[in-house]
Protein backbone atom coordinates (compact mmCIF):
# COMPACT_ATOMS: atom_id res chain seq x y z
CA UNK A 1 0.00 0.00 0.00
CA UNK A 2 1.28 3.71 -0.85
CA UNK A 3 -0.75 5.82 0.67
CA UNK A 4 0.14 9.48 0.58
CA UNK A 5 -1.03 12.23 2.44
CA UNK A 6 0.66 15.38 1.50
CA UNK A 7 0.54 17.28 -2.10
CA UNK A 8 3.54 18.78 -3.42
CA UNK A 9 3.56 22.12 -3.40
CA UNK A 10 6.46 24.95 -3.54
CA UNK A 11 8.55 22.68 -3.36
CA UNK A 12 7.43 21.06 -0.18
CA UNK A 13 4.81 18.08 0.82
CA UNK A 14 2.56 19.92 2.55
CA UNK A 15 -0.55 18.53 4.32
CA UNK A 16 -3.87 19.35 2.47
CA UNK A 17 -6.27 21.42 3.89
CA UNK A 18 -9.10 18.15 4.51
CA UNK A 19 -8.64 15.23 5.48
CA UNK A 20 -10.57 12.88 2.84
CA UNK A 21 -8.05 10.56 1.01
CA UNK A 22 -9.05 8.73 -2.37
CA UNK A 23 -8.71 5.28 -2.51
CA UNK A 24 -6.85 3.59 -6.10
CA UNK A 25 -7.62 -0.07 -6.40
CA UNK A 26 -5.70 -2.70 -8.50
CA UNK A 27 -8.22 -3.56 -11.23
CA UNK A 28 -7.15 -7.22 -10.93
CA UNK A 29 -7.14 -8.13 -7.41
CA UNK A 30 -9.71 -5.90 -6.48
CA UNK A 31 -8.17 -4.70 -3.93
CA UNK A 32 -6.77 -0.89 -2.45
CA UNK A 33 -3.27 -0.38 -3.79
CA UNK A 34 -2.83 3.01 -1.98
CA UNK A 35 -4.55 6.49 -1.48
CA UNK A 36 -3.81 10.03 -2.41
CA UNK A 37 -5.15 13.36 -0.71
CA UNK A 38 -8.48 14.53 -2.62
CA UNK A 39 -7.15 18.13 -2.92
CA UNK A 40 -10.15 21.03 -2.19
CA UNK A 41 -9.96 24.56 -4.03
CA UNK A 42 -7.26 26.17 -1.40
CA UNK A 43 -4.90 23.37 -1.84
CA UNK A 44 -5.39 24.30 -5.84
CA UNK A 45 -5.10 28.24 -4.82
CA UNK A 46 -1.90 27.56 -3.05
CA UNK A 47 -0.18 25.02 -5.67
CA UNK A 48 -1.40 28.31 -8.46
CA UNK A 49 0.11 30.83 -6.24
CA UNK A 50 3.21 28.90 -6.10
CA UNK A 51 3.72 28.64 -9.96
CA UNK A 52 2.81 32.29 -10.12
CA UNK A 53 6.06 32.86 -7.60
CA UNK A 54 8.18 31.09 -9.76
CA UNK A 55 7.00 31.31 -13.10
CA UNK A 56 9.65 34.67 -13.52
CA UNK A 57 12.67 32.93 -12.31
CA UNK A 58 12.03 30.03 -14.51
CA UNK A 59 10.89 31.36 -17.84
CA UNK A 60 14.19 33.88 -17.63
CA UNK A 61 16.06 30.13 -17.13
CA UNK A 62 18.23 30.26 -20.27
CA UNK A 63 16.90 27.16 -22.41
CA UNK A 64 19.75 25.34 -22.29
CA UNK A 65 19.60 25.16 -18.35
CA UNK A 66 16.16 24.45 -18.45
CA UNK A 67 17.00 21.51 -21.01
CA UNK A 68 19.35 20.16 -18.47
CA UNK A 69 17.17 20.05 -15.72
CA UNK A 70 15.00 17.78 -18.38
CA UNK A 71 17.81 16.05 -19.50
CA UNK A 72 18.32 14.59 -15.80
CA UNK A 73 14.50 13.80 -14.92
CA UNK A 74 14.72 12.32 -18.46
CA UNK A 75 17.59 9.95 -17.32
CA UNK A 76 16.01 9.37 -13.62
CA UNK A 77 12.47 8.23 -15.10
CA UNK A 78 14.81 6.01 -17.47
CA UNK A 79 16.44 4.67 -14.67
CA UNK A 80 13.35 4.39 -12.55
CA UNK A 81 11.45 2.31 -15.74
CA UNK A 82 10.60 -0.90 -14.36
CA UNK A 83 9.46 0.44 -10.70
CA UNK A 84 7.51 2.81 -12.48
CA UNK A 85 5.91 0.35 -14.33
CA UNK A 86 5.43 -2.01 -11.88
CA UNK A 87 3.42 0.91 -9.80
CA UNK A 88 1.31 1.29 -13.07
CA UNK A 89 0.49 -1.66 -13.60
CA UNK A 90 -0.95 -2.37 -10.29
CA UNK A 91 -3.04 0.99 -10.41
CA UNK A 92 -4.73 0.50 -14.24
CA UNK A 93 -3.85 -3.46 -14.57
CA UNK A 94 -2.01 -2.98 -18.14
CA UNK A 95 0.41 -6.23 -18.62
CA UNK A 96 3.32 -5.33 -16.74
CA UNK A 97 5.60 -6.28 -19.98
CA UNK A 98 3.55 -3.61 -21.70
CA UNK A 99 3.89 -1.17 -19.30
CA UNK A 100 7.37 -1.18 -19.29
CA UNK A 101 7.56 0.01 -22.81
CA UNK A 102 4.44 2.05 -23.50
CA UNK A 103 3.18 3.33 -19.56
CA UNK A 104 7.16 3.74 -18.40
CA UNK A 105 9.69 3.92 -21.31
CA UNK A 106 7.86 6.14 -23.40
CA UNK A 107 7.59 9.12 -21.16
CA UNK A 108 11.56 9.04 -20.83
CA UNK A 109 12.08 9.05 -23.91
CA UNK A 110 9.21 11.98 -24.31
CA UNK A 111 11.14 14.19 -21.79
CA UNK A 112 14.83 13.73 -23.27
CA UNK A 113 13.03 14.89 -26.14
CA UNK A 114 11.82 17.97 -25.04
CA UNK A 115 15.52 18.23 -23.46
CA UNK A 116 16.91 18.29 -26.71
CA UNK A 117 14.39 20.55 -28.46
CA UNK A 118 14.75 23.69 -25.23
CA UNK A 119 18.24 23.38 -26.45
CA UNK A 120 17.76 23.52 -29.57
CA UNK A 121 14.39 25.56 -30.36
CA UNK A 122 14.62 28.89 -31.93
CA UNK A 123 13.14 31.35 -29.24
CA UNK A 124 14.31 33.95 -31.37
CA UNK A 125 14.07 35.47 -35.25
CA UNK A 126 14.12 38.84 -37.05
CA UNK A 127 11.13 39.94 -39.69
CA UNK A 128 12.96 42.66 -41.04
CA UNK A 129 13.26 45.74 -38.08
CA UNK A 130 11.61 43.01 -36.04
CA UNK A 131 12.33 40.92 -32.61
CA UNK A 132 10.09 38.29 -32.90
CA UNK A 133 10.80 36.28 -29.27
CA UNK A 134 8.47 32.99 -28.67
CA UNK A 135 8.12 33.73 -24.82
CA UNK A 136 6.67 30.94 -22.43
CA UNK A 137 2.27 31.63 -22.32
CA UNK A 138 2.71 31.12 -18.35
CA UNK A 139 1.29 28.92 -15.54
CA UNK A 140 -0.59 26.06 -16.97
CA UNK A 141 -2.67 23.87 -15.79
CA UNK A 142 -2.25 20.18 -16.59
CA UNK A 143 -5.34 17.86 -16.14
CA UNK A 144 -4.95 14.34 -17.26
CA UNK A 145 -6.65 10.90 -17.87
CA UNK A 146 -6.37 7.56 -16.29
CA UNK A 147 -5.26 5.39 -19.54
CA UNK A 148 -1.58 6.25 -20.18
CA UNK A 149 -1.07 8.31 -16.75
CA UNK A 150 2.31 9.30 -16.39
CA UNK A 151 2.98 9.87 -19.93
CA UNK A 152 -0.08 12.35 -20.35
CA UNK A 153 1.27 14.26 -17.65
CA UNK A 154 4.97 14.58 -19.21
CA UNK A 155 3.80 15.09 -22.29
CA UNK A 156 2.58 17.98 -20.97
CA UNK A 157 4.92 19.09 -18.30
CA UNK A 158 8.22 18.45 -20.72
CA UNK A 159 6.51 20.82 -23.30
CA UNK A 160 5.60 23.61 -20.35
CA UNK A 161 9.06 23.37 -18.87
CA UNK A 162 11.21 23.30 -22.25
CA UNK A 163 9.01 26.58 -23.01
CA UNK A 164 9.73 28.01 -19.51
CA UNK A 165 6.15 27.85 -18.27
CA UNK A 166 5.37 26.37 -14.75
CA UNK A 167 2.83 23.94 -13.86
CA UNK A 168 0.20 22.52 -11.64
CA UNK A 169 -0.56 18.91 -12.29
CA UNK A 170 -4.06 17.29 -11.43
CA UNK A 171 -3.84 14.17 -12.31
CA UNK A 172 -6.82 11.20 -12.63
CA UNK A 173 -8.17 9.88 -9.81
CA UNK A 174 -8.28 6.42 -10.77
CA UNK A 175 -4.28 6.48 -11.36
CA UNK A 176 -2.81 8.79 -9.45
CA UNK A 177 0.32 7.04 -7.70
CA UNK A 178 2.90 7.38 -10.27
CA UNK A 179 2.30 11.62 -10.55
CA UNK A 180 3.25 10.82 -6.73
CA UNK A 181 6.71 9.33 -8.04
CA UNK A 182 6.88 11.73 -10.84
CA UNK A 183 7.08 14.44 -8.34
CA UNK A 184 9.58 12.24 -6.19
CA UNK A 185 11.80 12.17 -9.06
CA UNK A 186 11.50 15.86 -9.77
CA UNK A 187 12.25 16.73 -6.44
CA UNK A 188 15.37 14.62 -6.08
CA UNK A 189 16.75 16.24 -9.74
CA UNK A 190 16.65 19.42 -7.91
CA UNK A 191 14.17 21.60 -10.39
CA UNK A 192 13.65 24.88 -8.52
CA UNK A 193 10.31 25.01 -6.21
CA UNK A 194 7.54 25.93 -7.64
CA UNK A 195 8.10 25.12 -10.89
CA UNK A 196 6.44 21.52 -10.93
CA UNK A 197 3.53 21.30 -8.53
CA UNK A 198 1.03 18.52 -8.02
CA UNK A 199 -2.58 18.21 -6.60
CA UNK A 200 -4.64 15.12 -6.13
CA UNK A 201 -8.49 14.87 -6.09
CA UNK A 202 -11.74 14.48 -7.88
CA UNK A 203 -12.39 15.97 -11.38
CA UNK A 204 -14.98 18.11 -10.09
CA UNK A 205 -13.26 19.73 -6.88
CA UNK A 206 -10.14 19.93 -7.72
CA UNK A 207 -10.36 19.41 -11.05
CA UNK A 208 -12.60 22.23 -11.44
CA UNK A 209 -10.88 24.27 -8.48
CA UNK A 210 -7.91 24.26 -11.48
CA UNK A 211 -9.86 25.10 -14.60
CA UNK A 212 -11.66 27.99 -13.42
CA UNK A 213 -8.99 29.58 -11.32
CA UNK A 214 -7.82 33.15 -12.24
CA UNK A 215 -4.27 32.47 -12.06
CA UNK A 216 -3.38 30.40 -14.91
CA UNK A 217 -2.62 31.58 -18.60
CA UNK A 218 -3.19 28.17 -20.27
CA UNK A 219 -5.11 25.07 -19.25
CA UNK A 220 -4.11 21.45 -21.32
CA UNK A 221 -6.71 19.07 -20.81
CA UNK A 222 -6.59 15.47 -22.02
CA UNK A 223 -9.80 13.20 -20.97
CA UNK A 224 -13.08 12.60 -21.74
CA UNK A 225 -15.42 14.91 -24.48
CA UNK A 226 -18.12 15.42 -21.48
CA UNK A 227 -15.44 16.86 -18.90
CA UNK A 228 -12.93 18.56 -21.78
CA UNK A 229 -16.43 20.82 -22.73
CA UNK A 230 -16.56 21.71 -19.02
CA UNK A 231 -13.13 22.89 -18.05
CA UNK A 232 -12.84 24.61 -21.65
CA UNK A 233 -16.10 26.71 -20.26
CA UNK A 234 -14.65 27.52 -16.70
CA UNK A 235 -10.93 28.29 -17.85
CA UNK A 236 -12.70 30.75 -20.97
CA UNK A 237 -14.21 32.99 -18.24
CA UNK A 238 -10.92 33.89 -17.76
CA UNK A 239 -9.50 34.00 -21.22
CA UNK A 240 -6.98 31.30 -20.13
CA UNK A 241 -5.66 29.53 -23.57
CA UNK A 242 -7.26 26.04 -23.53
CA UNK A 243 -5.70 22.98 -25.23
CA UNK A 244 -8.06 19.76 -25.53
CA UNK A 245 -6.86 16.47 -25.91
CA UNK A 246 -10.62 14.46 -26.44
CA UNK A 247 -11.61 11.09 -27.31
CA UNK A 248 -11.82 9.34 -30.65
CA UNK A 249 -13.63 6.73 -32.79
CA UNK A 250 -10.75 6.14 -35.23
CA UNK A 251 -11.53 4.26 -38.38
CA UNK A 252 -9.10 1.62 -40.13
CA UNK A 253 -9.94 1.70 -43.95
CA UNK A 254 -8.91 -1.66 -45.84
CA UNK A 255 -8.61 -1.03 -49.66
CA UNK A 256 -9.44 -4.03 -51.66
CA UNK A 257 -5.68 -4.29 -52.84
CA UNK A 258 -4.24 -4.52 -49.43
CA UNK A 259 -2.44 -7.33 -47.44
CA UNK A 260 -6.01 -8.34 -45.89
CA UNK A 261 -4.18 -10.89 -42.96
CA UNK A 262 -1.91 -8.19 -41.75
CA UNK A 263 -4.07 -5.06 -41.90
CA UNK A 264 -6.90 -6.77 -39.65
CA UNK A 265 -4.16 -8.06 -37.56
CA UNK A 266 -2.78 -5.12 -36.87
CA UNK A 267 -6.03 -3.25 -36.45
CA UNK A 268 -7.11 -5.51 -33.77
CA UNK A 269 -3.93 -5.03 -31.53
CA UNK A 270 -4.57 -0.93 -32.05
CA UNK A 271 -8.26 -2.17 -30.86
CA UNK A 272 -6.92 -3.69 -28.01
CA UNK A 273 -3.58 -2.00 -26.82
CA UNK A 274 -4.32 -1.38 -22.98
CA UNK A 275 -7.51 -3.43 -23.15
CA UNK A 276 -9.27 -0.62 -25.46
CA UNK A 277 -8.75 1.89 -23.43
CA UNK A 278 -6.39 4.03 -25.80
CA UNK A 279 -8.12 7.25 -27.40
CA UNK A 280 -6.66 6.97 -30.90
CA UNK A 281 -7.60 2.89 -31.11
CA UNK A 282 -8.76 1.48 -34.30
CA UNK A 283 -12.20 0.95 -33.07
CA UNK A 284 -13.67 0.73 -36.26
CA UNK A 285 -12.71 -1.68 -39.13
CA UNK A 286 -13.73 -0.45 -42.19
CA UNK A 287 -13.41 -3.47 -44.69
CA UNK A 288 -14.27 -4.04 -48.51
CA UNK A 289 -17.54 -5.53 -48.82
CA UNK A 290 -16.19 -8.19 -51.28
CA UNK A 291 -13.43 -9.71 -48.54
CA UNK A 292 -16.14 -9.29 -45.51
CA UNK A 293 -16.58 -13.17 -44.61
CA UNK A 294 -12.43 -13.25 -44.54
CA UNK A 295 -11.84 -10.43 -42.62
CA UNK A 296 -14.43 -11.25 -40.07
CA UNK A 297 -12.79 -14.60 -39.97
CA UNK A 298 -9.41 -13.24 -39.09
CA UNK A 299 -10.46 -10.61 -36.88
CA UNK A 300 -12.53 -13.31 -34.58
CA UNK A 301 -8.82 -15.10 -35.03
CA UNK A 302 -7.11 -12.76 -33.80
CA UNK A 303 -9.06 -11.03 -31.26
CA UNK A 304 -9.60 -15.09 -29.38
CA UNK A 305 -5.35 -15.46 -29.54
CA UNK A 306 -5.62 -12.54 -26.75
CA UNK A 307 -4.50 -14.18 -23.56
CA UNK A 308 -6.28 -12.52 -20.15
CA UNK A 309 -5.09 -12.86 -16.65
CA UNK A 310 -2.56 -11.80 -14.10
CA UNK A 311 -1.22 -8.55 -15.68
CA UNK A 312 2.58 -9.85 -14.25
CA UNK A 313 2.31 -12.82 -15.99
CA UNK A 314 4.61 -12.86 -18.94
CA UNK A 315 1.72 -14.83 -20.86
CA UNK A 316 -0.88 -12.07 -20.57
CA UNK A 317 -1.69 -9.96 -23.46
CA UNK A 318 -4.75 -8.19 -22.54
CA UNK A 319 -5.55 -6.84 -18.74
CA UNK A 320 -8.60 -5.92 -16.74
CA UNK A 321 -10.72 -2.62 -17.66
CA UNK A 322 -9.63 0.20 -14.62
CA UNK A 323 -12.38 -0.28 -12.82
CA UNK A 324 -15.87 -1.93 -12.15
CA UNK A 325 -17.50 0.66 -13.57
CA UNK A 326 -15.76 1.27 -16.59
CA UNK A 327 -16.62 -3.01 -17.20
CA UNK A 328 -20.07 -1.36 -16.78
CA UNK A 329 -19.89 0.93 -19.33
CA UNK A 330 -18.36 -1.60 -21.99
CA UNK A 331 -20.70 -4.15 -20.82
CA UNK A 332 -23.50 -1.58 -21.39
CA UNK A 333 -21.97 -0.97 -25.36
CA UNK A 334 -21.77 -4.94 -25.14
CA UNK A 335 -25.39 -5.55 -24.90
CA UNK A 336 -26.33 -2.05 -27.12
CA UNK A 337 -24.72 -3.76 -30.18
CA UNK A 338 -26.57 -6.90 -29.66
CA UNK A 339 -29.67 -5.20 -29.10
CA UNK A 340 -29.20 -2.83 -32.17
CA UNK A 341 -28.96 -6.14 -34.49
CA UNK A 342 -25.21 -5.98 -35.20
CA UNK A 343 -23.42 -9.98 -34.95
CA UNK A 344 -21.61 -10.93 -32.39
CA UNK A 345 -18.44 -12.81 -33.44
CA UNK A 346 -16.58 -13.31 -30.35
CA UNK A 347 -16.15 -12.10 -26.77
CA UNK A 348 -19.42 -10.62 -24.82
CA UNK A 349 -20.52 -9.41 -21.75
CA UNK A 350 -20.10 -12.07 -18.92
CA UNK A 351 -16.81 -12.22 -16.79
CA UNK A 352 -14.66 -14.17 -18.66
CA UNK A 353 -14.96 -18.27 -17.85
CA UNK A 354 -11.76 -18.58 -15.80
CA UNK A 355 -11.37 -15.45 -14.42
CA UNK A 356 -13.47 -15.33 -10.96
CA UNK A 357 -12.02 -11.62 -10.47
CA UNK A 358 -10.85 -8.48 -11.75
CA UNK A 359 -12.87 -6.25 -13.96
CA UNK A 360 -12.32 -7.81 -17.39
CA UNK A 361 -13.67 -8.00 -20.66
CA UNK A 362 -13.34 -10.59 -23.36
CA UNK A 363 -12.06 -9.10 -26.85
CA UNK A 364 -15.12 -8.66 -28.60
CA UNK A 365 -15.71 -8.22 -32.32
CA UNK A 366 -19.07 -7.04 -33.77
CA UNK A 367 -19.91 -7.45 -37.59
CA UNK A 368 -22.67 -6.21 -39.78
CA UNK A 369 -22.40 -2.86 -38.10
CA UNK A 370 -24.36 -0.10 -39.29
CA UNK A 371 -22.85 3.45 -39.01
CA UNK A 372 -26.46 4.54 -37.20
CA UNK A 373 -25.76 1.79 -34.26
CA UNK A 374 -24.28 3.32 -30.63
CA UNK A 375 -21.01 1.04 -31.25
CA UNK A 376 -20.24 2.64 -34.48
CA UNK A 377 -20.91 6.21 -33.16
CA UNK A 378 -19.40 6.79 -29.52
CA UNK A 379 -16.18 5.69 -27.58
CA UNK A 380 -16.76 2.48 -25.84
CA UNK A 381 -13.07 2.54 -24.41
CA UNK A 382 -13.13 -1.11 -23.75
CA UNK A 383 -11.70 -4.19 -26.25
CA UNK A 384 -14.52 -4.12 -28.47
CA UNK A 385 -14.19 -3.51 -32.75
CA UNK A 386 -16.80 -2.65 -34.86
CA UNK A 387 -16.63 -3.82 -38.58
CA UNK A 388 -17.98 -1.91 -41.08
CA UNK A 389 -18.70 -3.32 -45.05
CA UNK A 390 -17.69 -0.75 -47.75
CA UNK A 391 -18.57 -0.71 -51.43
CA UNK A 392 -14.75 1.50 -52.51
CA UNK A 393 -12.71 3.89 -51.61
CA UNK A 394 -15.25 6.73 -52.17
CA UNK A 395 -17.82 4.97 -49.65
CA UNK A 396 -14.82 3.71 -47.17
CA UNK A 397 -13.90 7.54 -46.72
CA UNK A 398 -17.17 8.59 -46.24
CA UNK A 399 -17.86 5.92 -43.19
CA UNK A 400 -14.56 6.83 -41.72
CA UNK A 401 -15.51 10.71 -41.88
CA UNK A 402 -19.39 10.06 -40.41
CA UNK A 403 -17.96 10.61 -36.88
CA UNK A 404 -18.37 13.28 -34.69
CA UNK A 405 -14.64 12.50 -34.02
CA UNK A 406 -11.49 12.67 -35.52
CA UNK A 407 -8.18 11.77 -33.65
CA UNK A 408 -6.59 9.07 -35.44
CA UNK A 409 -6.92 6.40 -38.35
CA UNK A 410 -5.30 4.24 -40.86
CA UNK A 411 -4.93 3.07 -44.72
CA UNK A 412 -4.18 0.09 -45.99
CA UNK A 413 -3.38 -0.79 -49.50
CA UNK A 414 -0.69 -2.15 -52.20
CA UNK A 415 -0.45 0.65 -53.89
CA UNK A 416 0.83 3.31 -51.76
CA UNK A 417 -0.29 6.60 -53.54
CA UNK A 418 -3.47 5.53 -53.45
CA UNK A 419 -3.05 4.71 -49.57
CA UNK A 420 -1.86 7.99 -49.29
CA UNK A 421 -5.06 10.24 -51.36
CA UNK A 422 -7.09 8.17 -49.17
CA UNK A 423 -5.54 9.01 -46.04
CA UNK A 424 -5.09 13.07 -46.98
CA UNK A 425 -9.08 13.14 -46.51
CA UNK A 426 -9.40 11.52 -43.50
CA UNK A 427 -10.43 14.27 -41.26
CA UNK A 428 -8.51 13.35 -37.84
CA UNK A 429 -5.19 14.43 -36.67
CA UNK A 430 -2.69 11.47 -37.36
CA UNK A 431 -2.98 8.57 -39.88
CA UNK A 432 -1.10 5.57 -40.32
CA UNK A 433 -0.01 4.14 -43.79
CA UNK A 434 0.04 0.40 -43.56
CA UNK A 435 1.19 0.09 -40.36
CA UNK A 436 3.14 3.29 -40.43
CA UNK A 437 5.33 3.54 -36.96
CA UNK A 438 4.55 5.98 -34.24
CA UNK A 439 7.10 9.03 -34.21
CA UNK A 440 7.30 11.09 -30.76
CA UNK A 441 8.54 14.04 -33.06
CA UNK A 442 5.42 14.21 -34.95
CA UNK A 443 2.47 16.52 -33.88
CA UNK A 444 -0.50 14.22 -31.83
CA UNK A 445 -4.03 15.61 -31.68
CA UNK A 446 -7.31 16.12 -32.58
CA UNK A 447 -10.19 17.15 -35.31
CA UNK A 448 -13.87 17.55 -34.71
CA UNK A 449 -14.77 16.61 -31.31
CA UNK A 450 -11.41 15.03 -30.60
CA UNK A 451 -10.34 18.48 -29.50
CA UNK A 452 -7.74 21.01 -31.01
CA UNK A 453 -4.11 20.60 -28.92
CA UNK A 454 -1.30 19.48 -30.33
CA UNK A 455 1.08 16.93 -28.46
CA UNK A 456 4.91 15.69 -28.97
CA UNK A 457 8.09 17.30 -30.15
CA UNK A 458 7.82 21.42 -31.61
CA UNK A 459 4.14 21.58 -32.00
CA UNK A 460 3.53 20.34 -28.15
CA UNK A 461 6.46 22.57 -27.54
CA UNK A 462 4.94 25.68 -29.05
CA UNK A 463 1.47 25.37 -27.48
CA UNK A 464 3.13 26.29 -24.61
CA UNK A 465 4.54 29.44 -26.17
CA UNK A 466 3.38 32.95 -27.23
CA UNK A 467 4.69 35.80 -29.20
CA UNK A 468 6.29 38.97 -28.57
CA UNK A 469 7.85 41.30 -31.17
CA UNK A 470 10.43 43.62 -30.89
CA UNK A 471 10.61 46.74 -32.95
CA UNK A 472 13.34 49.29 -33.82
P1 LIG B 1 -12.29 12.11 -17.77
O1 LIG B 1 -12.70 13.23 -18.67
O2 LIG B 1 -13.32 11.48 -16.93
O3 LIG B 1 -11.15 12.60 -16.77
C1 LIG B 1 -9.96 13.20 -17.23
C2 LIG B 1 -9.44 14.13 -16.17
O4 LIG B 1 -10.36 15.21 -16.01
C3 LIG B 1 -9.31 13.50 -14.78
O5 LIG B 1 -8.17 14.03 -14.13
C4 LIG B 1 -10.57 13.96 -14.09
O6 LIG B 1 -10.45 14.02 -12.70
C5 LIG B 1 -10.75 15.33 -14.67
N1 LIG B 1 -12.13 15.82 -14.67
C6 LIG B 1 -13.28 15.12 -14.84
N2 LIG B 1 -14.34 15.93 -14.75
C7 LIG B 1 -13.85 17.18 -14.54
C8 LIG B 1 -14.46 18.46 -14.37
N3 LIG B 1 -15.78 18.63 -14.39
N4 LIG B 1 -13.65 19.52 -14.19
C9 LIG B 1 -12.31 19.38 -14.16
N5 LIG B 1 -11.68 18.20 -14.30
C10 LIG B 1 -12.46 17.11 -14.50
O7 LIG B 1 -11.54 11.08 -18.71
P2 LIG B 1 -10.92 9.67 -18.29
O8 LIG B 1 -12.06 8.72 -18.13
O9 LIG B 1 -9.93 9.83 -17.21
O10 LIG B 1 -10.08 9.31 -19.61
C11 LIG B 1 -10.62 8.72 -20.72
C12 LIG B 1 -10.87 9.75 -21.80
O11 LIG B 1 -9.68 10.45 -22.12
C13 LIG B 1 -11.32 9.11 -23.09
O12 LIG B 1 -12.38 9.84 -23.64
C14 LIG B 1 -10.09 9.20 -23.97
O13 LIG B 1 -10.34 9.16 -25.34
C15 LIG B 1 -9.50 10.48 -23.54
N6 LIG B 1 -8.08 10.56 -23.89
C16 LIG B 1 -7.69 11.40 -24.91
C17 LIG B 1 -6.34 11.46 -25.30
C18 LIG B 1 -5.88 12.36 -26.41
O14 LIG B 1 -4.67 12.60 -26.51
N7 LIG B 1 -6.75 12.87 -27.24
C19 LIG B 1 -5.42 10.67 -24.62
C20 LIG B 1 -5.85 9.83 -23.60
C21 LIG B 1 -7.18 9.80 -23.24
Amino acid sequence: MKRHEQLYIDGEWLAPHGREAIDVLDPFSEQPVGSVPAADARDVGLAVEAARRAFEPWSRTPPRERAQHLARLAQALGEQRDELARGITRELGMPYEFSKRVQAGLPAAVMASFAKLASEYAFEQRIENSLVLRAPVGVVGCITPWNYPLHQIVLKVGAALAAGCTVVVKPSEQTPLCAFELARLIEACGLPRGVFNLVSGAGTVAGEALAAHPGLDALSFTGSTRAGRRVGELAARNLARVSLELGGKSASIVLDDADLPRAVKSTVGACLLNSGQTCSALTRLIAPRSQLARAEELAAEAARGYVLGDPFDAATRLGPLVSAAQRERVREFIRAGEAEGARRLCGGAAQPAKLSRGWFVEPTVFSGVERTMRIAREEIFGPVLAILAHDGDEHALELANDSEYGLAGAVWSADAARAERVARRIRAGQVDINGGKFNLLAPFGGFKHSGHGREFGVHGLEEFLTTQSLQR
